[in-house]
C-alpha cells in the first residue's frame, strides 16, 4: 500500500488572532493543489479561527496535546471532546518539549495517545534521542522504549491510526538537521519494530521526520525511503517556507 504523504506544522505557543488568519489562508492557497495531506497544530485559542479559516480547505487542523482525561476537574487541561468541538483532526502527543517542560512520561504519552484515538483524532506520537543520548549510542534504545510505552497499549488497528514522529531532539529549533540518512536509519528502527507486532500496521502507518526541517533540505529528506512527511517547527510560521516543503513532499 502506498502510503500518501502528509506534512504538519506545530505552530507551538506563536500567533495572534490577526497574524494566524493570514498566515492559514496563505499556506491553505499555496498548498492546495499539492497531493500531500497537510494539517496545522495551533494553540488552543486559535482553534475556532482555524475551523472558520480552514474548514473549507483541503488543510485540516488540530491541537499540540490534550488531556489524557476525559472532561472534569482538571483545571487548565483540555479534552479531547473539545478538541473534536472544535473540528480538530490531529492532535500531536509526547512532542520533547512536553516532555521535558511538563515532565510528561512515556505511560503519559500512552494514555494521551488511547484517549484521542477514542475520540476519533489521529495522534501524531513524538519519538526522539537527545544528544547525549545519541553520543553514548543510546539513540535506537531510547526511541525505541518511547515507542513501545505507547504501542505496546493498543491494538493492531489503533496502531494502524497512529502517526509517529521521529523528532531528535537535538534538531528541534537548533537549525541541526538530521542528514536524511539518519532520519531513514531512525524512521527503519522504528517501522521494523512496529513490523515485530503487525506487518500490516508497519506497512500502512505514516512515520514523519521532526528537527529544523527548512525547504532548502526538504527535498533530499522526502526521497528517502520510509519518510513518508514531517512535522514543522519554525519553518510552518512563514508561508513560503511552509508551501515550498510541502511542494517537495
Ligand atoms: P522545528 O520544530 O522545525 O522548529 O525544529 C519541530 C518540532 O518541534 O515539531
Amino acid at each position: 500500500m502506498k502510503r500518501h504523504p502528509i506534512l504538519v506544522g506545530n505552530w507551538k505557543m506563536h500567533g495572534s488572532r490577526s497574524s494566524s488568519v493570514e498566515l492559514m489562508s496563505s499556506i491553505a492557497s499555496g498548498v492546495s493543489m499539492r497531493p500531500v495531506d497537510v494539517a496545522l497544530c495551533v494553540p488552543f485559542p486559535l482553534l475556532q479561527l482555524a475551523e472558520e479559516t480552514l474548514g473549507s480547505s483541503t488543510v485540516a487542523w488540530g491541537a499540540q496535546t490534550l488531556s489524557e482525561n476525559e472532561d472534569g476537574a482538571h483545571t487548565g487541561d483540555v479534552s479531547a471532546r473539545m478538541l473534536r468541538e472544535f473540528g480538530c483532526s490531529y492532535v500531536i502527543v509526547g512532542h520533547s518539549e512536553r516532555r521535558s517542560a511538563h515532565g510528561e512520561s512515556d505511560e503519559v504519552v500512552a494514555a494521551k495517545t488511547r484517549t484521542a484515538l477514542q475520540a476519533r483524532l489521529t495522534p501524531i506520537v513524538c519519538v526522539g534521542e537527545t544528544v547525549f543520548d545519541r553520543e553514548a549510542g543510546l539513540a535506537k534504545s531510547i526511541i525505541l522504549r518511547q515507542l513501545d510505552a505507547v504501542m505496546s497499549t493498543l491494538d493492531e488497528v489503533e496502531r494502524e491510526r497512529c502517526i509517529v514522529a521521529y523528532e531528535p531532539v537535538w534538531a528541534i529549533g537548533t537549525g541541526l538537521t538530521a542528514t536524511p540518512e539518519q532520519a531513514a536509519e531512525a524512521h527503519g528502527w522504528i517501522r521494523s519494530r512496529i513490523a515485530e507486532g503487525s506487518a500490516v500496521a508497519a506497512e500502512s502507518i505514516r512515520i514523519l521526520y521532526g528537527g529544523s526541517v527548512k525547504p532548502s533540505g526538504a527535498k533530499d529528506l522526502f526521497s528517502m525511503p520510509g519518510i513518508d512527511g514531517a512535522l514543522v517547527g519554525g519553518a510552518s510560521l512563514i508561508s513560503e517556507s511552509f508551501v515550498a516543503i510541502a511542494a517537495a513532499a
